[in-house]
């Protein structure tokens, strides 16, 4: 089934957006295939104040958080997950504030090897306007040097003050959602008017999420959307593009599509396809070529779990890139 993706015209880099009365957003200024405009930073209450996901290590990024945050009390620093364009400027506000910073963990260590594609194998070269440059990097790059001062689980809050600083009183309560990295959390709002939840990489409305292995699991994360049907928020803040309104009805949707993906990629082993790079060609002609690398990423997702499952085989240990499948 196909999905049904937002847009959303560039936001200003740099300045505060008022979402609501108690929901600021700075967007810095790293647009990218996988950040769409930006990362955009939340900042929580008046006066008393919590920041979600400082963002990746740009100057004019930390000096507009400076500007942004004059007058408040930063009560904590709360991370998603910690790619870097999420969590490396924490450690710098951490040092400006004096808040702690709270996640669920560090970055996992990585399970096993999943080897690389076949030299050449779905490469494309950028000729267009494309602000890398060809053939670079494609993949988010993980900050591992994050450390949270606070470990947080399931349903731990961090809450304004007595007086709030002044603002309106709020609570925000972990929401553990493993999936696109092993220590990926959304964060619930509550300051007595509308359910809001912070959802990092976990929920999207402008793209589907990367779920690279071997951090990245795929039957976690589907768990994890079930959280947020569950949950039925009455709105989504992505830390990538516009807020999604009907949070619980499009986790439901991404389910669904990814269910779809799942029975593709058996039916393409079970079709006789066996390398990455095949399926990879076969499931993905429609998109663009460009976005064919981290498709490999998300077929090895469904790989991992169609091997877990029992009902493909694979040549290694463990799913690998460059790794054979068969039907079991
Ligand atoms: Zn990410």
């Amino acid at each position: 089934m196909s999905l049904t993706l937002l847009t959303q015209d560039t936001p200003p880099y740099g300045v505060v957006e008022t979402k609501t009365p108690t929901v600021r957003r700075v967007t810095a200024e790293n647009p990218s295939k996988f950040t769409y405009h930006g990362t955009g930073t939340y900042i929580v209450g008046h006066g008393d104040v919590v920041v979600i996901d400082p963002g990746p290590q740009l100057d004019a990024h930390r000096d507009a958080l400076v500007r942004a945050l004059e007058g408040e009390r930063v009560q904590a620093i709360l991370i998603t997950h910690c790619h870097s364009d999420h969590s490396p400027l924490a450690t710098w506000l951490r040092e400006y504030t004096g808040a702690p910073t709270i996640a669920t963990g560090p970055h996992g260590d990585d399970a096993w090897d999943i080897g690389s594609l076949p030299d050449g194998a779905l490469e494309y070269v950028d000729d267009d306007d494309d602000d890398r440059p060809s053939g670079s990097v494609v993949e988010e790059s993980i900050d591992r040097s994050f450390r949270p001062d606070v470990v947080v689980g399931e349903g731990d809050v961090v809450a304004s003050s007595a007086d709030s600083g002044g603002g309106p009183h709020w609570t925000m309560r972990a929401v553990p959602t493993p999936g696109h990295t092993s220590n990926h959390c959304c964060f619930a709002l509550d300051d007595g008017d509308e359910s809001s939840l912070f959802t990092g990489d976990h929920l999207m409305g402008w793209s589907t999420t990367v779920i690279g292995p071997p951090d990245g699991d795929m039957a976690t994360y589907m768990t994890s959307l079930d959280v947020v049907v569950a949950r039925a928020d009455s709105v989504a803040y992505p830390t990538h593009g516009p807020p999604v309104r009907t949070p619980a009805a499009f986790a439901a949707e991404l389910i669904a599509h990814r269910r779809d993906r799942h029975a593709q990629v058996l039916a393409a082993v079970v079709g006789g396809q066996t390398t990455i790079p095949d399926i990879v060609v076969d499931l993905y002609r429609d998109v663009h070529p460009r976005l064919h690398k981290p498709a490999a990423s998300s077929v090895l997702a469904h790989l991992v779990a169609l091997v877990a499952e029992g009902r493909v085989t694979t040549d290694h240990e463990r799913p690998r890139l460059d790794g054979a499948y068969r039907p079991a």
